[in-house]
């Protein structure tokens, strides 16, 4: 998908508010800072730690809305700047998560893990949205399906096993990617992946997820009937292609075929989730 095709689901979205995650609703009065746009580049040398105070707050809802209240995804079927958001304290809360896991690690390291772990699970987001929208704007290729990923944001019970389903994919978007959590030849996924079973359900179950469920899993096959093999080839290139690190990085938007960097937005909590 390119950026133009982007462009125009935000230009005819409208004015209707868009449903986001409930965790998100019940979160975002909790802060109210400026969010700051930031390149990947700033966001890793940044340093956060004790910026979540003693992680009280967080221990909290972690329990029900996991790794989503320490950074969000905003889609750009919604109304407001879309794009990733990183809290603060939420990368200092996981890299505290992922030391007491493994006690040998290095703060510095375990920022730089958190981050990674953040941004992937939230690129999975990004990526079932931009696999919902080839099957919205595409007429050639797919069947046009409007409202396909509007879909995925149902409230109430059937919404809820979607939300659990994107979870465990975006979890499943941190494991395929586990060469990303190399330092210094040093192997770190497996704290990762303790953290992640540690998560609520739908979160902690992404070692269900394979290449060949990854579309039922992401898309409403109730609204989109059975999907065709070349159909299921193209969506599964484009959650691909949009479900990696180099999204985040400025030359993306030099890549022909995307032509965008995914914004990364960081928020500043100023100590203000200490309960
Ligand atoms: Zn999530």
């Amino acid at each position: 998908m390119h950026w133009k095709q982007i462009v125009d689901i935000i230009e005819t979205r409208g004015q209707t508010r868009f449903p986001i995650l409930e965790c998100q609703e019940r979160f975002f009065g909790r802060f109210n800072q400026t969010p700051q746009q930031i390149t990947y580049n700033q966001l890793m040398l940044e340093n956060f730690e004790n910026t979540a105070g003693a992680g009280g707050f967080f221990n909290d809802v972690m329990q029900t809305c996991s790794v989503d209240v320490l950074a969000y995804y905003l889609p750009f079927h919604g109304s407001g700047d879309w794009g990733i958001y990183i809290l603060d304290a939420g990368v200092d809360r996981l890299a505290d998560i992922l030391m007491h896991i493994n006690p040998n690690m290095l703060r510095h390291d375990a920022e730089y893990l958190a981050k990674h772990n953040l941004l992937l699970h939230e690129l999975g987001h990004h990526a079932v949205e931009i696999a919902n929208t080839s099957l919205e704007i595409d007429p050639n290729r797919n069947r046009r399906i409007p409202g396909a990923y509007r879909e995925t944001r149902i409230p109430g019970l059937a919404g809820f096993e979607f939300h659990e389903n994107e979870e465990a994919v975006c979890n499943w978007n941190v494991k395929r990617q586990k060469h990303e959590f190399k330092i210094r030849a040093l192997d770190y996924f497996d704290p990762i992946t303790n953290f992640m079973l540690r998560q609520p359900p739908g979160y902690n179950r992404f070692g269900e997820i394979q290449n060949s469920n990854l579309l039922e899993n992401i898309l409403n096959t109730r609204l989109t009937g059975p999907i065709q093999p070349e159909t299921r080839s193209n969506l599964h290139k484009e959650f691909f292609t949009h479900s990696t690190l180099p999204r985040v990085r400025p030359s993306s938007a030099h890549n022909s075929d995307i032509g965008f960097t995914v914004p990364l937005y960081l928020i500043r909590t100023d100590n203000r989730m200490r309960r």
